[in-house]
Formats: C-alpha cells, sequence, structure tokens
C-alpha cells in the first residue's frame, strides 16, 4: 500500500547512522500517518450520499448555515435552488427501483456539471436536491436554474438498455440583504418548488419575501 512520497534531501551525503535514524522515524510515521488518511477518508464518506456521490443531507445543516452566516456578515449574495424530480412515483412504478435509481444519478451529475466549483449539490431527500449558489443573486440562480431544468429535459437516460426521460420542478430563492433566515430561505424554496409543481411542473419558479 502506497501512502505517498517523502522527500529528504540536503547538500551533504547522510552518513550510515544518520540514514538509520530517519528509516526508524519513518517507521513511526507509517502508521499514524495511514490512521489519519483512512480516518479523512472516513469523514468524506459520512458527508457523500452513497449512491449519487453528492453531498448528504448531514453535511448540508452545517454548510448551510455556514454559508448563510458569511451572506448575512458579508451582504453577499446567496441563492438556493430546491430541484425535485417529476412524478417520479411513476419512474419507480414502471421500471421499477433500480431505474429510479439511475433517474436519480442522472440528476445528481446533470446539477454537478452545471455549477461552479464554488457551489454546493446535496441530496435532500429521496428524489429531492438543494443547490446553494454563493454569491449568485436572483438573475443568476434564475438562469443556473432554466439552464439545468432543460439539460434534464434533453438527457435520455439509458438504464440496462432501457431509455427513460426526466423532468424536474425548481424552487429558487435568495438571500435578503436584511432579517433573513436559514429558515427563511428553505421555507421561500420550498414554496417556489410548490408552486414549479402547480404550475404544471417541468419548469422553474423563483420566491422573492422582497417584491
Ligand atoms: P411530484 O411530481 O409531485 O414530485 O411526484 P412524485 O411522484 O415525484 O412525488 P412523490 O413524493 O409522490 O414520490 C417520490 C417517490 O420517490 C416515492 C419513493 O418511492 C421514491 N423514492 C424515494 N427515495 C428513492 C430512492 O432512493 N430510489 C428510488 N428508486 N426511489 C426513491
Ligand atoms: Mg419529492
Ligand atoms: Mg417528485
Amino acid at each position: 500500500e502506497s501512502l505517498g512520497e517523502l522527500v529528504i534531501s540536503r547538500n551533504k551525503k547522510f552518513t550510515k547512522p544518520e540514514t538509520t535514524l530517519i528509516e526508524t522515524l519513518l517507521c513511526g510515521v507509517v502508521y499514524p500517518l495511514r490512521n489519519a488518511l483512512l480516518y479523512q477518508k472516513a469523514v468524506e464518506a459520512a458527508h457523500k450520499d452513497p449512491l449519487t456521490g453528492v453531498n448528504n443531507r448531514a453535511s448540508m445543516d452545517e454548510i448551510i448555515d455556514r454559508e448563510v452566516n458569511l451572506s448575512t456578515r458579508h451582504g453577499s449574495e446567496l441563492s438556493l435552488l430546491a430541484i425535485d424530480i417529476d412524478h417520479f412515483k411513476k419512474v419507480n412504478d414502471t421500471y421499477g427501483h433500480a431505474m429510479g435509481d439511475c433517474v436519480i444519478k442522472a440528476v445528481a451529475e446533470a446539477s454537478k456539471a452545471a455549477i461552479r466549483t464554488s457551489d454546493m449539490v446535496f441530496r435532500y431527500g429521496g428524489e429531492e436536491f438543494l443547490i446553494l449558489l454563493s454569491n449568485t443573486d436572483r438573475a443568476g440562480a434564475t438562469l443556473l436554474a432554466e439552464r439545468l431544468r432543460q439539460k434534464i429535459e434533453e438527457t435520455c437516460i439509458i438504464c440496462d438498455g432501457t431509455h427513460v426521460s426526466a423532468t424536474v420542478s425548481v424552487g429558487v430563492t435568495c438571500m435578503k440583504a436584511k432579517d433573513d433566515s436559514r429558515t427563511e430561505l428553505f421555507s421561500r424554496a420550498d414554496a417556489a418548488l410548490y408552486q414549479a409543481k402547480s404550475s404544471g411542473r417541468n419548469c422553474c419558479k423563483f420566491f422573492s419575501a422582497e417584491d
């Protein structure tokens, strides 16, 4: 098992006792280093959704709180997208659970591909995702939501040789400049998503408390 490479150098050649000492010290470092790397992997795994590889709900609470606080403190723009796959139960009922999982993965992949590295995707529930867009205002968030919705609509999802298509509804909202909170941000995104569903699905709706 390779843990990496450590280069120790100096101008003067190492003497035999020095080389022995370095080797002894290295033996003492290998196990703690391996444990640290295993620990790091375990922490990463605890924050990821195993099906899609995006951030899971456990990591969401921590990250969203931090981003909302940053936005409040610095007055920076922050937008939230709530995405829900349309008539997903029908996919499961018609093609089975495995196809349902394929569709969830395809939506996660499209979401990851649509965002910048500073943005984050979370699997919020079964077929629901959240995307947090830092330094992004209403116009930017709406543009991205619409681009993502369109991309998913156009994607042909293939699972075990069967082709299927899916659509999503998206609720979009932004942090208000004053007197806003994470709870209110969430409930606006949720209300916008509800609006998108009741407007016939496969669309994006924006909810603003400042309108
Ligand atoms: P709507 O357009 O209103 O969102 O309808 P919908 O059918 O998508 O919504 P509903 O909430 O009724 O159904 C969601 C379904 O998602 C129900 C559940 O069986 C399924 N589901 C939840 N998690 C998973 C999962 O991890 N894999 C699969 N294959 N299905 C899941
Ligand atoms: Mg749902
Ligand atoms: Mg749904």
